[in-house]
């Protein structure tokens, strides 16, 4: 029998799927990164382009070095040397045929919290690539849109802040300030509730703890 955290992970998940499919989203649920991975590729066509913005869960699913070594036109912006060569990749990501991301907070009835610095990440969830694939560990789901929220803006995001320079108060104490800084990485809080065109934003949930 699977392990207690499996099935709660994979009931979740599956109700869910139901709820994101009910908001015109795709969604699947993979049991682990391995399934994650193929079930990823399987969603990007050969010879298309793709990109990514800020997305750890894409890199632990192996899905970034999966495309790098593909057949593939990839936009890689962590690769770019100077500040300026990372802004001209994100400006093309825009026009990429898919954007891989990961998310900071699902709810259970299908909504999904994002928090954004420089607003590259939202921008291309919201509108320019055709395909947006979101990869989310079931840790990132909470029981209603609130405490999604809550976690993008408690956890998510003092989290991500750690490995940015700069005098925020969550870079101090760990525990947001809601502050106004120059150097804040919650700049853009997005909400993304429904999905038009039907399917271009994709979902796969995967049964694991992953991402911050
Ligand atoms: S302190 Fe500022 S940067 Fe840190 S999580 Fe809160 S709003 Fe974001």
């Amino acid at each position: 029998m699977a392990a207690p955290k499996e099935l709660y992970f994979e009931k979740r998940g599956k109700l869910l799927v139901k709820n994101l499919q009910s908001r015109h989203f795709e969604a699947y649920y993979c049991a682990n990164k391995e399934e994650a991975l193929s079930k990823a590729l399987e969603l990007i066509p050969e010879g298309t382009s793709v990109g990514w913005g800020g997305a750890l869960t894409v890199q632990q699913i192996g899905l970034a070095d999966a495309v790098k070594k593909g057949n593939y036109h990839v936009f890689d912006r962590d690769s770019c040397k100077t500040p300026e060569e990372k802004t001209q990749i994100q400006q093309q990501i825009m026009f990429a045929d898919t954007f891989l991301m990961g998310a900071n907070a699902l709810s259970l009835d299908g909504q999904m919290v994002s928090i954004d610095g420089t607003g590259n990440r939202v921008a291309a969830l919201i509108y320019g690539p055709k395909s947006v694939i979101v990869v989310a560990g079931m840790n990132k789901v909470m029981d209603n849109l609130e405490q999604a929220y809550h976690r993008a803006r408690t956890v998510a995001a003092p989290t991500n802040q750690q490995r940015f320079e700069g005098a925020t108060p969550c870079t101090v104490t760990g525990v947001c300030g809601d502050c106004k800084s120059e150097c804040s990485i919650c700049n853009q809080i997005v909400i993304t509730r429904n999905c038009r065109p039907a399917g271009r934003i994709k979902f796969i949930l995967v049964g694991e703890e992953l991402g911050l």
